[in-house]
Formats: structure tokens, C-alpha cells, sequence
């Protein structure tokens, strides 16, 4: 066996060896002459000459060894639903979506806007594009008219895919009507509108624009649409990022590297073998969704679970809290991916719903999207007795760019680290002011990536050369590097930590202090389940920092003598952890905190309000409540 640190090495000092060893996870139509392109640097072509498809390594492929092994499993605790498609049923189902498509008039190269709640229709409609060579571009289906409006201008898509209506909590959402609003903002029309009837909502038909799923279905009911084979370099699709700090971006992926990207970390990360199933408890909206709910699983063969729901009990007892687990054990899933944020709500439940079922399948949990605390780290590890493997990256790499690859060497994971860098991410961390590169374990500095970025990153943002440049590769002046607008350090042993965004640094007297590393100890507080940091302009210390907790018994927050001492408990703590300087001024306690739709939280929304500002566009926004609530406490 190969040492983990051998095979890195080859990654970042063979590139072309290394890389043209893993194309051959994937089938290729025709080979590819170069393995990696970087005349013209920081754009970088992977295996340029080759022709592949997407939809035939996920779909196709595993027609001769396991048509009848199940693919998709879609289950939605909000309908009842629960539908096992075998790679025959879904090779059928993606076919009769790509004739609909065609139909449509969509052609190799045009876009397809998917705004779709988590049904398989979803998951065709993406291999469908793929299938056909369109380019999707999928919105996450909680998004309302404004931000799906700004996407379909940049995406100018020829047909958009959706549904009457998505279900949250035992509610319907209608979506039709946010599309007709969005449609409406948008100086670009969309020329079809093909749309998947649950029977939730009724829908305002639009004629010779709108078209019904569950009839083009019959008319293409034995459809045989074989598969496009795209150049290698050739865009699969456009996502954009969650926006939390800023307008998103549209991050562009091409076809044959994003394949080889995703089959290699099947194998050597997520260590997922064929006739397993995944489980990864995200959105189609989110890049997870792209990489670890549709085209990674289906790649390895493996059968991958869709879940529309909630993780936690909801009215009426539907789904009960444990429901992911009782799916672990139905499904004898091996793998699962999920994020913290999730973890914490499940924290909040009893803990005995954690060991009710046999989860004897499962060899591991992923978590990414954002910083994994001790205390939860701990809390879910104990209570699954599962490895708990945290992974950072993010929208734009497409895949994890720091973790650890039990796939080819088994290797502890530190409480409290993502891990090391993966194959073919050669890390690095530099200075903030002077760029230069830091390498003396536990220094701080910015998170960068030397290119050529691997094979699955993103090729530029869409329509935007110019801003992928200037936006990622231009933060240090003498130096053409990726940076990732995150705080790093890194230890003797080569683990990165992860610091925070570069923008959530807060500046107390002069010191510059991580609201991350101030939330990292008062989560340390066992009475706390959630908090957020923000930097509040102050007039004599420049900036103070306020914390916002969610307390594990929120009966504690309504007793003011209790929410005093607790305070005073929190503060205390800090103090111990990393010194008075770092002190809140104030904690406040509420129910709830202001967060996107994928569960990132708002913190400039916060701070916003905390100053007494405009909490500027909320449109991505899952609770308006939550903000709300942050207001009132300032204002006592
Ligand atoms: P935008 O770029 O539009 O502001 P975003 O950065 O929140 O949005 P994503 O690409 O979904 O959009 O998130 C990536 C970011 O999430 C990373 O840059 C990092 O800040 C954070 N993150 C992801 N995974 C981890 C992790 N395991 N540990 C710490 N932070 C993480
Ligand atoms: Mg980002």
C-alpha cells in the first residue's frame, strides 16, 4: 500500500502521471492527448482531446454489471413517499426527461435552469442535461423571486425545470408562482417551462410556455436518446455560490475532469464502494448536492438516497427525530455526508434517538461546509461511534480540498481539523500583508491554492473571465495564487485548522482578533448549542464583540437572573481560553440564528444590525425571524 504522503507528492510533482492514473476510474469515448493544460495560467484545461459524458459514467456504465442494483432512492417524509429506481429505472427515466428536453428545443450547449424541491425528477433532469450535453444550472428551491430572478439573467437558460411546489415542515410551497414572479423581474425568457406536477399546488398555466412532465413522460415513455460525448473541457454546468459574503458567482465546471475529480474521491476519501449506498443529507441546490447526492454515488455505483424532510421530529410526529438514522438502517448505508449546522440541531434532541437503531452498516460520517466545533465533533462521534471526518472546501473546488483519505491510508483526524491537503491541492498559507508563505507550524495565515487548481475545480466563473481572475487570483500582488478567503494554521503534523473567513476578523483595541476562535470556546460552554460572533464598532475600542447563543434549554434565556449568570459563566470562559482582550461585551440568548438556506450563518447580517444598519439583501435568508430577534436583543 502506498502512503498517503507518497501519493501526494506524485499529485503536486507528476501531475500528468498521477492524474492519467486516475482517468482511468472513468470510461472515456476517446482518449485524451494532454492530461493538464496550463499554458495560459490560472485557466487550466484536464485531458484535453478526450470525449466523455457525465450521465454515462454515472448511468450507463454499470448497465452491464448491475442494471437491476438500486440507484436513486428518493424518499420525502413530507408526501410519504419512499421509490427505489434501479440504474434500468433511472437509464429509462433520464432518457424520456432528455427527449422532453429536446422536444423543448434544447440543444448540446444551451442551458437548462433546474428550481426543484429534493425529487427524483431532480436528479433526471440533471443527468438528463448532462445525458444531452445542456448545461444545467440548478437554484436551490427554497430561493424566492429575487434571487431566482438575478440567476436566470446570468444563466439566460432555453427551458427551466420545476414543480408545483416543495414541502417543508409538513407544508406545501408553492413554487410556480415564484417562478411566474421571477420570470416576470428577469429581462430574459425562458422559451419553455417544463414542470413536474405533485399534486401539492395548483398551478396558473402559462400556454405555449408551459409544459407538463407527467405528460411529455408518456410521450417519450420508450425514448432512446444515447448519450452526447462532450470534450473533456466542455462545461456540465454553473452553480453559484451560497452568497454569504457577497453577490454569489457563477462557478463553472467542466465535463471529464469533474468525472475523473469525483470518482477518484469516491474512492480514495469517501471510500464508497459499488453496490453500497450514500447518504448525503443536503440540497440539489448546493454544490454537496451536485458532487455527493447525484454524480459521485451514482459514479461508484453506489445507490444514493434523496431526502426530502426534516432531520428532526415534526408536526403530526412526521418524520420522527430519528429518521435519518432509521434510514441508515433500512438502506444499510455505508457512507454519510452531512453539515454541522445539521448535527447541532440534532443536539438538541434526545440523545438516545442516536443509538435506537442498527447502524452497524455505517463506517463513516462526513461533515463540511463549515467550521466543526469540538463539543458537537464530539457529541455526534460518541453517539454514532462512527469516525466523524470533517472535510473543508468549498463551491468552487468542487470536491474536499483539506481532509483525510482513509481510502488510501487510514490516518487519525484531529478534533477540531479538516485534515491535510488532498491530492492534487497544492495548499498553502501566507502571510496576510506580505505573502509570503508561512511555514512554521502554527503561524496564521491566508488559505491559498497553487495552480494548476485539479482536475473538478471550478474553470472560471461564467460568462466572466475577468472576475474569476481578479476575484480569486489577484489577493496577493506578486504572486498569481487561488486564495480562499479563509484563516488557516497549520501544525507540526501537517493538520490545517480552520480560522474563519478573512472578512470575520474583529479589531478589539488594536487586537485582531477570529470570531471564529472567540465562538470555538463558548461553545465550549455545555449549556450552549449554537452561537455567533460579530465585531460592533465601538467608540472607544474601535470594535467590541457581541455574542448571540442559542442555548441547549432555551427555558435557561426567558429566567433573567439564570441569562445573567450564564453570561457571566461565557465571559469567564473566554477569558480563560483566550484572554480578556477577546472578552463579548455582551451575550445575548435567542432562539434561533439568522442563517442562509444551506445553514451558514449570517454574520454580516448581524453585525448590520447591531450597528444599527440595513441588513442589506436577506433574500437567501431561511429564518427572517431569527434577525428579528437579534434586533430586539440589541435594542435592551
Ligand atoms: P460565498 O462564497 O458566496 O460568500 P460561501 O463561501 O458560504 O458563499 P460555499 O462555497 O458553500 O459558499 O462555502 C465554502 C466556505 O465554507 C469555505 O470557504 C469555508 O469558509 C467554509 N467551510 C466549508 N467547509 C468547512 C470546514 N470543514 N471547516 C471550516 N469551514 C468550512
Ligand atoms: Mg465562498
Amino acid at each position: 500500500m502506498t502512503s498517503y504522503a507518497d501519493f501526494y507528492r506524485q499529485s503536486i510533482d507528476q501531475p500528468d502521471a498521477f492524474w492519467s492514473e486516475q482517468a482511468k476510474l472513468i470510461e472515456w469515448h476517446k482518449p485524451f492527448d494532454r492530461v493538464c493544460n496550463y499554458d495560459n495560467p490560472p485557466f487550466v484545461q484536464w485531458f484535453e482531446g478526450g470525449q466523455t459524458n457525465l450521465c454515462h459514467n454515472a448511468v450507463d456504465r454499470h448497465l452491464a454489471d448491475r442494471a437491476g442494483q438500486a440507484a436513486l432512492i428518493a424518499i420525502s417524509s413530507e408526501t410519504g413517499s419512499e421509490r427505489t429506481y434501479t440504474f434500468q429505472d433511472l437509464h429509462g427515466e433520464v432518457q424520456r426527461m432528455a427527449a422532453s428536453l429536446k422536444a423543448l428545443g434544447v440543444a448540446k450547449g444551451d442551458r437548462v435552469l433546474i428550481y426543484m424541491p429534493m425529487i427524483a425528477e431532480a436528479a433526471f433532469a440533471m443527468l438528463a442535461c448532462a445525458r444531452i450535453g445542456a448545461i444545467h444550472c440548478v437554484v436551490f428551491g427554497g430561493f424566492a423571486s429575487g434571487s431566482l430572478a438575478s440567476r436566470i439573467e446570468d444563466a439566460a437558460p432555453k427551458v427551466i425545470v420545476s414543480a408545483d411546489a416543495g414541502s417543508r415542515g409538513g407544508k406545501a410551497l408553492a413554487y410556480k408562482p415564484l417562478l411566474d414572479e421571477a420570470i416576470r423581474l428577469s429581462s430574459h425568457k425562458p422559451d419553455a417551462v417544463l414542470l413536474v406536477d405533485r399534486g401539492l399546488a395548483s398551478m396558473e398555466w402559462v400556454a405555449g410556455r408551459d409544459h407538463l412532465w407527467n405528460e411529455l413522460r408518456e410521450t417519450h415513455a420508450d425514448a432512446h436518446v444515447p448519450c452526447e460525448w462532450l470534450d473533456s473541457t466542455a462545461i456540465s454546468y454553473t452553480i453559484y455560490t451560497s452568497g454569504t459574503t457577497g453577490k454569489p458567482k457563477g462557478v463553472q465546471r467542466d465535463t471529464g475532469g469533474y468525472t475523473v475529480a469525483l470518482a477518484a474521491s469516491m474512492k480514495h476519501i469517501f471510500d464508497g464502494r459499488a453496490g453500497e449506498t450514500f447518504f448525503s443529507t443536503s440540497d440539489i441546490g448546493w454544490v454537496v448536492g451536485h458532487s455527493y447526492i447525484v454524480y459521485g454515488p451514482l459514479i461508484a455505483g453506489m445507490a444514493t438516497i434523496m431526502y426530502e424532510g426534516l432531520p428532526t421530529q415534526g408536526m403530526d410526529k412526521q418524520p420522527h427525530g430519528g429518521i435519518w438514522w432509521e434510514l441508515v438502517e433500512k438502506y444499510r448505508v455505508t457512507v454519510m455526508f452531512s453539515a454541522p449546522t445539521a448535527v447541532r440541531v440534532l443536539k438538541r434532541q434526545d440523545p438516545a434517538l442516536l443509538t435506537k437503531y442498527d447502524l452497524s452498516s455505517l463506517r463513516a460520517l462526513f461533515l463540511a461546509g463549515e467550521p466543526l466545533d469540538e463539543p458537537t465533533a464530539r457529541w455526534i462521534s460518541e453517539g454514532l461511534n462512527v469516525p466523524i471526518i470533517d472535510n473543508y472546501w468549498q463551491t468552487e473546488s468542487g470536491w474536499p480540498i483539506l481532509t483525510i483519505a482513509n481510502g488510501v491510508e487510514k490516518k487519525p483526524s484531529k478534533f477540531g481539523s479538516p485534515g491535510i491537503p488532498m491530492y492534487g491541492y497544492n495548499v498553502k498559507l501566507l502571510h496576510e500583508s506580505t505573502g509570503e508563505e508561512l511555514t512554521v507550524p502554527g503561524e496564521k495565515g491566508v488559505v491559498v491554492i497553487e495552480g494548476p487548481t485539479p482536475p473538478g475545480f471550478m474553470q472560471t466563473i461564467w460568462k466572466d473571465d475577468k472576475r474569476f481572475v481578479d476575484t480569486y487570483w489577484k489577493s496577493v500582488p506578486s504572486k498569481l495564487v487561488y486564495s480562499t478567503f479563509d484563516w488557516g494554521i497549520r501544525d507540526a503534523d501537517g493538520y490545517y485548522f480552520i480560522l474563519g473567513r478573512t472578512d470575520d476578523v474583529i479589531n478589539v483595541a488594536g487586537h485582531r482578533l477570529g470570531t471564529r476562535e472567540i465562538e470555538e470556546s463558548i461553545s465550549g460552554h455545555p449549556q450552549v448549542a449554537e452561537v455567533a460572533v460579530v465585531g460592533v464598532a465601538d467608540a472607544l475600542k474601535g470594535q467590541v464583540a457581541m455574542a448571540f447563543a442559542v442555548l441547549k434549554d432555551s427555558s435557561l434565556a426567558q429566567d433573567s437572573a439564570a441569562a445573567l449568570k450564564l453570561e457571566g459563566e461565557i465571559m469567564k470562559l473566554v477569558d480563560g481560553d483566550l484572554g480578556a482582550v477577546a472578552r463579548p461585551a455582551r451575550v445575548r440568548f435567542v432562539t434561533a440564528l439568522p442563517k442562509t438556506r444551506s445553514g451558514k450563518l449570517l454574520r454580516r447580517a448581524i453585525q448590520a444590525v447591531c450597528e444599527g444598519r440595513d441588513a442589506g439583501d436577506l433574500t437567501t435568508m431561511d429564518d427572517p425571524a431569527a434577525l428579528q430577534q437579534i434586533k430586539d436583543k440589541v435594542a435592551v
